[in-house]
């Protein structure tokens, strides 16, 4: 819902993504619930439990035996302890050796009121060593995020430099990404000029998005976590226009032509599906919420879904269908684990991998030009757009 006292709206580290590239995004989210998410709370802990480990200077397991860490209040999977362990080795790794020249903060909170009104963020680590300053965010979630032109991280490390003494007077910043869910670990690193020229333009697009008419602009990076998304005009008109041809007067001529989507269409359409993948969930989930509060739609209702079965009480079934005649290769199906499983068990190395594994090509999948992967098939104007044609005369 857009509001017109800009004043209450908030800018925040976290959500610069969303801001810097739809300078609306805020407004238009301003009054929507937030959405409320598993994932988050699990982060916060993990978090949390992270910062113990780096303050106490101590492992997961010390952490949770010595009760400094509320064990009740969160259950930890084995994965999860070791993504927190990891994290803290790579922290610790930032530090100085003998620890004694180094500065880590942890979970330290930032200003940088001369860049966004009330700006403020939580850091998840900084370590200062000779002269470089580590900003290290620590994420938990399962989409990669990288470290270059990442707009959070560039607000931390100017939080850093007018908050902390120390900061000012480093000439290279190191904005590193640790993402152990995913074995991602990226690092962009920025001298202190740069990051002063990006605080301008951050402080630019924060007006825009604090003026009583920013613009709407759709696009994935800020769509897919703006909650707007299902409610947004905008993104909708966008993604519709997708598939609309420009027609020649020439081209009506020929039906099958204008008809037919070019391989410039196509190209489009598939440079943007993920953000018209994301429109049509997040625009579903809002035309059941509006059906669900009893809105009344010409052309739509709500029906029950499918009807699934299960067991309500598995252990109380298996003896009813036991005593019903069934044998036990009956009711019980055996499955042989998967490799992966058994690599966790195992190792890679172990020779059971190394002789019963079988690799199989998956079907090709399309990606986009920018990724790292070689191509499959040589693009034939690719082939030829070094070679210069001699006239022949
Ligand atoms: S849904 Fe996308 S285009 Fe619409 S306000 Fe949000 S970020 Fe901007």
């Amino acid at each position: 819902m857009p509001i017109t006292q800009t004043q209450s709206i908030e800018l925040r580290p976290s959500n610069a993504v969303k801001w810097m590239n739809c300078p609306a995004s805020i407004q238009m989210e301003h009054g929507l619930p937030a959405e409320a998410s598993s994932f988050a709370i699990q982060g916060s802990f993990l978090h949390e439990l992270a910062a113990k480990c780096l303050i106490y200077n101590k492992t997961v397991d010390d952490v949770v035996f010595e009760h400094l860490w509320d064990d009740d209040a969160c259950s930890l999977t084995d994965e999860e302890i070791d993504m927190v362990d990891s994290y803290v080795q790579f922290v610790r790794s930032r530090l100085a050796s003998d620890y004694e020249n180094s500065t880590l903060l942890v979970e330290h909170k930032v200003m940088f009121e001369q860049v966004i009104p009330n700006g403020v963020g939580t850091v998840d680590a900084v370590v200062i060593n000779e002269g470089v300053c580590h900003i290290i965010d620590f994420k938990t979630g399962h989409i990669p995020v990288e470290a270059k032109d990442n707009y959070q991280l560039i607000l931390y490390a100017l939080g850093a430099v007018y908050t902390f003494y120390e900061a000012c007077f480093c000439d290279l910043f190191k904005l590193e990404i640790f993402q152990s869910s995913l074995n991602h670990a990226v690092c962009w690193e920025i001298t202190r000029d740069e990051l002063l020229y990006w605080g301008a333009i951050i402080s630019e697009k924060a007006r825009f998005a604090l003026s009583s008419n920013p613009e709407v602009i759709p696009s994935t990076a800020a769509c897919r976590y703006c909650r707007a998304r299902g409610v947004c005009k905008p993104l909708a008109e966008h993604c519709l226009s997708l598939m609309t041809n420009d027609v020649t007067m020439e081209e009506q001529f020929n039906m099958r032509e204008i008809n037919s989507l070019t391989i410039d269409d196509i190209d489009n359409i598939l440079s943007n599906q993920s953000l018209i993948n994301l429109w049509l969930k997040a625009f579903n989930q809002t035309a059941k919420e509006k059906l669900q509060q009893g809105t009344y739609m010409p052309n739509h209702k709500l029906v029950a879904g499918r009807k699934t079965r299960s067991w309500k009480n598995p252990v109380l079934a298996s003896d009813a269908l036991k005593a019903a005649g069934l044998k036990e290769h009956q009711i019980y199906e055996k499955e042989l684990i998967s490799p992966a499983q058994a690599e966790k068990l195992l190792s890679y190395r172990h020779e059971v991998m190394q002789q019963h594994v079988a690799i199989t090509q998956g079907e090709p999948v399309i990606a986009p030009i920018s990724d790292k992967r070689q191509g499959l098939l040589t693009n034939v104007e690719d082939e030829f757009k070094d070679i210069v044609v001699k006239d022949a005369a």
